[in-house]
């Protein structure tokens, strides 16, 4: 293959057909506030785990709520619990408790 210096991005195209919703089905039924999430990105700006690591609990909400919970098990592990983020929520998510039943969740459904 001829190296051009670039490469085509992945396809992001989402497969509703094969996405899992059951765990933000779960989420939303055991913490309502995730239904008031902005997405603006204000709890991984400031989240203890993602000065360390590339977690991105803005980007984990999202998946879930696609339906994508591909390494969501070994992602969430590096959540410390600490609160910061629901700290500097602007609309008063619950994130910590959103982590901890995405945690129930898959064990649920995926254990
Ligand atoms: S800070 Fe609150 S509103 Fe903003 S992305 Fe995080 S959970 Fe959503
Ligand atoms: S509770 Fe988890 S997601 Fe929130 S700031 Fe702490 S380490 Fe980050």
């Amino acid at each position: 293959m001829v190296d051009f210096g670039f490469s085509i991005n992945k396809d992001r195209q989402i497969d509703f057909d094969n996405a899992d919703r059951r765990i933000i089905e779960y989420v939303a039924k055991e913490e309502s506030t995730i239904a008031i999430c902005l997405i603006c990105g204000a709890c991984t700006a400031t989240c203890s785990a993602g000065n360390f690591t590339d977690f991105n609990i803005r980007k984990i909400t999202n998946m879930i709520r696609v339906g994508e919970i591909e390494n969501l098990k070994e992602e969430i592990k590096k959540c410390m619990l600490c609160g910061k983020c629901q700290l500097v929520c602007p609309r008063g998510v619950n994130t910590r408790n959103i982590i901890l039943k995405i945690n129930e969740a898959i064990k649920i459904f995926h254990e």
